[in-house]
């Protein structure tokens, strides 16, 4: 059996997969909000957040039916992506985690703009490296380096940490907002010329990687067999894209939650920083991505859930909408237009609330087909099949609207959850699981 750990914004995620990937078990913890400031809430000073993460991780261990324990051969967990500790060389915090929404590596855009490339990804105000050139620049740096060495671990290295007891590893998906090129599967020379920084870097092996046995402390503790492996984990929306069954190029995943993003699986890797268009790296091939403002957040505005699925159903989704929308929640769009001012167009509105939710659906089916398309412009593999996640998913009359508008068979994800996908990952590894479906 192999073990999934998801750790998401406002909790965690066991799941227990057999050697067929059926799931056999699964269970869960919610993070306790803090008082006063919500799940996610970047404050230093209130919250123990890697204490959070290490009870719900053995929360999640004890948890574990004791045959299921016994019987597990491999673990892997997957982390926010972005989400950082700076760890002393015992491997405990030195300061509380920066979550990935902590944008206070703003300040460093100077500095940032001194050491990287134009345009490189780390130049965003929440990237891994950006929070790693703020703690740099605290008063306490010295005084923390002077008692040792500093380990940059993301969440998903220091929980693997927790259980096989390696210090100082990452896998190239939580890598890549530090700066780590993926295509060269090595940190740039600008990076590694910055000699305070280099030392703290993690090594970076393959997600899915065994990095050692389970130790035996923890096997006792939560009678898990002693020869479980452990494995380099990956990042949150990774392990929801491997959840998803898309294996070959050509096969894009949309994620249809609040907001409408697109990943494609592709031969070949783009990276444009003008549409926010990034490349991770699967095995040897690739997951191009964008995302839009647009999406379930908009109809949420107008429309209940309830109203959500009659309206739906009183649509014929094989009729164009004559409707012209760009739903949006407030000005600004990054992907597939980029214009931070672009204004939301939801006009004009007719009285019957069918057609008006026809034209939603229909306006926001044609910006997701633009994205694909425009990343297909780009470079990418054509579209051949799109699967489908998030609450937009379960809408069949949009699946339908949809299909009509890629031209590509549209059909849900049989797996959405993301500790499914890294349950997987530990099953198979990386390279294995992107071909064991060609
Ligand atoms: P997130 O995790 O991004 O918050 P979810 O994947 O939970 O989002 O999906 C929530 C979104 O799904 C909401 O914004 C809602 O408008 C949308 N949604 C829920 N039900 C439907 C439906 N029947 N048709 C279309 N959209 C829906």
């Amino acid at each position: 059996m192999f073990l999934g750990l998801d750790f998401g914004t406002s909790g965690a995620r066991a799941m227990v997969i057999g050697a067929d990937a059926t799931p056999l078990f699964s269970h869960e913890v919610s993070f306790r909000s803090p008082v006063g400031s919500p799940v996610g809430s970047p404050d230093l000073t209130q919250v123990g957040w890697a204490q959070q993460w290490r009870s719900a991780l053995h929360t999640l261990l004890e948890g574990l039916p004791v045959a299921v324990a016994q019987g597990l051969a491999a673990i892997a967990i997957n982390g926010t992506s972005a989400t950082v500790l700076l760890c002393n060389d015992q491997g405990q915090p030195v300061t509380e985690p920066l979550l990935y929404s902590d944008d206070r590596g703003q300040t460093m855009a100077a500095t940032l703009a001194a050491i990287a490339p134009p345009g490189h990804r780390v130049h965003s105000s929440t990237s891994s490296l950006a929070k790693l050139l703020w703690w740099q620049a605290q008063p306490q740096w010295q005084d923390w380096r002077q008692r040792g060495s500093l380990h940059l671990l993301h969440q998903a290295d220091w929980l693997g940490f927790l259980l096989h007891g390696q210090l100082g590893f990452t896998d190239y998906h939580n890598a890549l907002k530090l700066g780590y090129d993926v295509e060269t599967l090595a940190y740039p020379p600008w990076l590694l010329a910055q000699a305070a920084l280099a030392p703290c870097l993690p090594q970076v092996v393959t997600p899915g990687q065994t990095l050692g046995v389970i130790q035996a402390s923890v096997a006792d503790r939560y009678h898990i067999n002693p020869q479980t492996r452990i494995c380099a984990g990956t990042t949150d929306s990774i392990a929801a894209f491997l959840a998803s069954g898309a294996r070959k190029p050509g096969q894009g995943v949309t994620s249809l939650g609040s907001t409408l993003v697109i990943k494609l699986l592709s031969r070949v890797p783009l990276e444009d920083n003008h549409w926010g268009i990034y490349s991770h790296r699967l095995g040897d091939r690739w997951l191009v991505g964008g995302a839009s403002n647009t999406g379930g957040a908009v109809l949420q505005q107008f429309f209940g859930r309830e109203d959500l699925t009659r309206l739906s159903a009183a649509i014929d989704p094989r009729q164009p909408s004559p409707l012209d929308y760009y739903p949006l929640l407030r000005s600004g769009e990054r992907f597939p237009i980029n214009d931070p001012h672009l204004p939301p167009r939801l006009s004009p509105r007719p009285g019957d609330p069918v057609a008006f939710l026809h034209g939603l659906l229909e306006s926001m089916a044609r910006i997701e087909s633009q994205g694909y398309a425009l990343l297909g412009e780009r470079g990418a593999d054509p579209l051949t099949q799109v699967y489908t996640a998030g609450g937009g998913a379960q809408n069949s009359t949009w699946t339908a609207i949809r299909q009509r508008l890629l031209g590509v068979p549209v059909a849900r994800s049989p797996h959405t959850d993301a500790a499914y996908g890294t349950a997987c990952l530990a099953r198979s590894g990386l390279g294995s699981y992107m071909s064991s479906c060609e």
